[in-house]
């Protein structure tokens, strides 16, 4: 076949119930900006919406292969429910009819299919019943030891007819669903460098909020190893469009004074609550509009409810926890599938590791630890914040 007479496509699904209303429009629009975005290292050539997906359409001569690496790609970018690979043409029969056999050829290991036509106006003859039996009838000849199935086959050919064009695809796989990350405001996600916060501050990109990431280094009291951990967790999180900025902000000074003068079973509250504050004057700054972390209920000393309401009532800003109810193993499994496990598994120094007590309060009572707090200087925070680097990824 001609070159000319079809295009490799991607064609994204998103979840029709998440973008309902009014809010539609403006949804869809994000969607599309974030693709065209992410996918400036890709062969694309377009992107657009069509009769309610978004098709992503790849340059004259992209190969099958990088087709896959696109579609693949593209499944990981929040706000897609199913991203299907295949052509685009113009709607001719024959021309259709051979696209659905290269398309059911590239589907990868399959043993049953079926044909679902469509067509969005009645000017194309034949119907889509026709289609179905007629387009299945070449598949049949061109696969002839496969099976057609019409309940749960393995792989569905879609023949979708949209005025004068036709989209053949077969190959499907599931995106990583959710809303597109930018529909959902602004917020601070304190990113350590360890397992769950790159976990958490996904979990929220993925209800549509744009993450800008916080990291507290021990700096000078301990080396910078964790920065580097941390920008290399940024920049996964970049790569599926979830977070294009970090501050590091080093403590270790300010810990240090802490660890001094205060009592040091109350030292890990102390330090989080100075990180509350500072988070709060960044997001004032940045116009977020609550703070992230990774802390999951009773999964360390100091991560017990009533530590967690000695911590939080440093912040203004409401503070989400998307982690509180998962454990060490579900984490895991999705620091494994964001790509974030191997960076967090590394060894680094950071504040979490400095000037530790012994034995952490488990049970912090928020009167006992205010008035520690009365020796801090306001001007910390304030100190603290000017000192706050920025960093793009
Ligand atoms: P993580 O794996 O995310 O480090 P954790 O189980 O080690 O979590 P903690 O060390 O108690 O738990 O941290 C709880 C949360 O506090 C982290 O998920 C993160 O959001 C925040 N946090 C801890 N340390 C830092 C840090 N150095 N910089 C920024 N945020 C931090
Ligand atoms: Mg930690």
């Amino acid at each position: 076949m001609a070159a000319d007479t079809f295009q490799r496509v991607v064609l994204v699904h998103y979840h029709e119930i998440g973008l309902k209303g009014h809010n539609r429009g403006r949804f869809e629009q994000k969607l599309v900006d974030n693709i065209k975005a992410l996918t400036c290292d890709f062969p694309v050539s377009a992107c657009h919406r069509i009769s309610g997906r978004i098709v992503v359409f790849l340059k004259e001569g992209t190969t099958h292969d990088e087709q896959v690496r696109a579609q693949e790609f593209i499944a990981t970018i929040p706000g897609i429910q199913r991203v299907s690979a295949g052509f685009k043409c113009l709607a001719e029969y024959d021309t259709m009819k051979e696209l659905a056999v290269e398309a059911l050829a590239d589907a990868g290991e399959f043993q049953t299919f079926k044909v679902q036509a469509r067509r969005n106006h009645t000017n194309f003859e034949p119907d889509s019943m026709v289609l179905n039996r007629e387009i299945g009838e070449v598949l049949c000849n061109a696969f002839p030891e496969k099976k057609v199935k019409m309940k749960e086959p393995d792989v569905t050919v879609n023949v979708e007819v949209i005025e004068n064009q036709c989209f053949v695809c077969a190959r499907s796989i599931a995106g990583v669903g959710g809303l597109p990350v930018g529909t959902s405001g602004k917020v601070i996600c304190l990113l350590s460098s360890g397992i769950d916060s790159p976990v958490a501050a996904w979990k929220i990109a993925k209800r549509g909020a744009t993450c800008i990431g916080v990291h507290f280094s021990g700096r000078p009291q301990t080396g910078d190893e964790s920065e580097y951990l941390v920008d290399d967790i940024a920049r996964v999180l970049a790569k599926r469009g979830c977070m294009h900025q970090y501050f590091v902000c080093p403590i270790g000074d300010y810990q240090r004074k802490i660890a001094l003068s205060c009592t040091p079973k109350l030292r890990v509250v102390l330090y989080r609550r100075l990180m509350f504050k500072v988070a709060n004057a960044l997001a004032e700054q940045c116009g977020a509009k609550a703070i992230v972390t990774g802390e999951s209920l009773g999964q360390v000393a100091s991560q017990t409810i009533e530590n967690m309401i000695a911590t939080s009532d440093a912040s203004e800003k409401m503070v989400l926890r998307p982690l509180i109810g998962f454990d060490k193993l579900e984490i895991i499994d999705e620091a494994i599938r964001l790509g974030t496990f191997e960076i967090s598994s590394q060894d680094a120094s950071d504040c979490c590791t400095l000037f530790m007590p012994k034995m952490p309060e488990t049970h912090a009572h928020l009167d006992e630890v205010k008035k520690e707090e009365e020796f801090f200087d306001p001007s910390w925070i304030d100190e603290i914040v000017a000192s706050a680097e920025l960093h793009r990824v």
